[in-house]
């Protein structure tokens, strides 16, 4: 007979929400066990890391921004402090302008609230010799990337020395609800938290929710020939240009409502040559291609929360575009929402949706 541990939260999924929910309780002295399987999804491993306090399109903040963003610097510091590594990074977005009206409206808006993240003045030669950039450029201030990869690996390997993590695929089957606690093969706990991104639609527990899912591909470029450019911030003009280092960059997104699985596609590899092809002037070479599964829902926002029938059932999802800067908030919020009753967002919070299918 196996030996019963006992934890405070069993965590499933080690993807970004389950990573920093379970830093977060870490910090707080809980103690946590985390079962994942990585090769079920792939979004956190692939994503670009990219965070934006602006929307593009109407020239607007970003959900929360003001709120996301100071936190989520102070979230990923303390973590490159503790595992003693650099993978946070702030680089500014340079916007390249598609038409003059779209230069008028960011200029006005310099003196809205969005205004303190975006540059004041337009820049008319940025890398003129390498990028087409007819109607000038402005940037976006307090933005950059994770490099997700990097994060989750170091991560993961703290949670192994730390006994904190169980490399398998969660079964279901032997979960046990009682009325205070769980238990899970020989593991004990006052709370289980799903955090398994797109997977959760799988979930006996929490397939109801309203998810809409969206597969993205990205490829990885390096620049040809002796064209050794080397430019640090992020170009945006209908996809990203993200330098990862070495005249290396990483470029994307594609959107994809219906072919919903984690193949890399022909399709979405020349769609995203064909749109690199309008900004940059010189060759390149596509060295690596990705696809993955965001866990988008339908009122893009996260999905947080216990169970209605369960209450030792939680779920912290619903991640959607934006994993880097919504997890190190939201994930503080939920663990004073478990350990201190204070409310969660009423948007975030899954009492939003009503429970439609009874599936367990
Ligand atoms: C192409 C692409 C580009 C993106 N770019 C960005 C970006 O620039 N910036 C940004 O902020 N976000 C970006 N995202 C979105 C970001 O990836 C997601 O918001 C985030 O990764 C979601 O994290 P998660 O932990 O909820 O889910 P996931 O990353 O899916 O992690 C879930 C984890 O749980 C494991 N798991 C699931 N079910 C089980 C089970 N039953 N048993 C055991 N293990 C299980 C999975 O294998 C995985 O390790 C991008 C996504 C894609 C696809």
């Amino acid at each position: 007979m196996k030996n019963t541990i006992i934890k405070n939260y069993i965590i499933v999924g080690q993807g970004l929400a389950g990573t920093i929910l379970a830093q977060t309780l870490l910090k707080l002295g809980k103690s946590i066990i985390i079962i994942d399987e990585p090769t079920l999804s792939k979004a956190s491993k692939i994503a670009a890391g990219l965070y934006n306090p602006v929307v593009f399109k109407r020239l607007v903040k970003s959900w929360m921004a003001d709120e996301l963003v100071p936190y989520m610097d102070y979230f990923y510091r303390d973590a490159e402090q503790l595992l003693g590594i650099q993978f946070y990074f702030k680089k500014q977005i340079v916007r390249l302008f598609a038409e003059e009206q779209e230069k008028t409206l960011w200029l006005k808006k310099t003196d809205e609230p969005v205004g303190k993240y975006l540059s004041k003045t337009i820049e008319n030669n940025f890398l003129s010799d390498v990028i087409y950039n007819p109607l000038g450029s402005a940037n976006v201030i307090d933005a950059g990337n994770l490099d997700t990869r990097l994060f989750l690996e170091k991560f993961r390997a703290y949670f192994k020395t730390n006994n904190a993590l169980l490399e398998e695929i969660f079964d279901y089957t032997q979960l046990k609800k009682f009325e205070n606690y769980v238990s899970y093969k020989n593991y004990t706990a006052d709370k289980i938290i799903f955090c398994e991104g797109y997977e959760t639609t799988k979930n006996p527990y929490f397939n109801w929710l309203p998810f809409k899912l969206t597969k993205g591909e990205t490829i990885t470029i390096k620049i040809l020939g002796e064209h050794q450019i080397d430019f640090e911030k992020v170009i945006n003009k209908s996809v990203f240009i993200l330098p990862i280092g070495s005249g290396i960059y990483k470029v994307g997104a594609t959107y994809e409502w219906n072919e919903l699985n984690e193949n890399i596609t022909e399709k979405g590899r020349s769609e995203m040559a064909d749109k690199l092809q309008k900004v940059l002037k010189i060759p390149f070479e596509i060295i690596d291609h990705q696809a993955g599964i965001r866990p988008t829902v339908n009122d893009r926002r996260p999905l947080i929360g216990l169970h209605p029938q369960y209450p030792t059932l939680g779920v912290f999802n619903g991640l959607g575009t934006k994993g880097v800067m919504l997890a190190p908030y939201f994930a503080k919020q939920f663990v004073n929402f478990l350990e201190n009753n204070l409310p969660l967002e009423k948007d975030v919070d899954i009492k939003r949706f009503k429970i439609n299918t009874i599936s367990f």
